[in-house]
């Protein structure tokens, strides 16, 4: 598999505890930068793909999220600033924002791979279009696997990982198995 890029959650993914905290206040886990660079060192797109609905009540700005996952090293960030209320085709599980990115960056999403913590919104979401779905047992992870698995009945993430690091190495060895071939 030619991976064309990666989609990568923000809460309880990359840092966090699964709930919202203001950029100001996010810490990444420790290794969340490794994972980024190694992305980055394989050539592999990372786009940041998040629901912030805190957005819709003016608890923070768009560009105080976009800011964030570009210092972070991100190429790019799809965010849903919208309330559950508004019906919005972009908030996780809907499509909208890979989508965006499809065209944007003129992806084949069947191409791509999203890494997340929760399966009612990353894991159904990555299915609807396709895409790789990797599930991370940090934030919501654990919790989407016993307690809330009915919320995703029927769909299996292609990889169950640790954190963000192992989802990384995952993909990365996805490529070389495919450049050997
Ligand atoms: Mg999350
Ligand atoms: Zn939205």
């Amino acid at each position: 598999m030619n991976v064309e890029a990666v989609f990568i959650d923000r809460d309880g993914t990359i840092g966090g505890t699964g709930h919202f905290i203001h950029p100001k206040d996010f810490n990444l886990y420790p290794f969340s930068k490794t994972a980024l660079e190694v992305l980055k060192d394989n050539n592999i797109k990372t786009f940041a793909c998040t629901n912030q609905n805190r957005i819709s009540r003016g608890q923070a700005t768009i560009d105080d999220f976009y800011n964030e996952f570009i210092a972070y090293g991100f190429d790019d960030a799809f965010i849903c600033p919208h309330s559950p209320n508004d019906d919005c085709d972009c908030r996780k599980p809907k499509p909208g924002l890979l989508l965006e990115a499809a065209k944007k960056y003129n992806l084949d999403l069947s191409n791509t791979v999203f890494i997340g913590d929760v399966g009612s919104t990353d894991m159904l979401a990555a299915h609807s279009v396709g895409a790789m779905k990797i599930l991370v047992r940090t934030g919501w992870g654990q919790s989407s696997l016993d307690k809330y698995r009915d919320t995703w009945v029927g769909i299996e993430p292609d990889y169950i990982a640790e954190n963000l690091l192992e989802a990384v190495n995952w993909i990365v060895k996805l490529g070389t198995a495919d450049k050997k071939q």
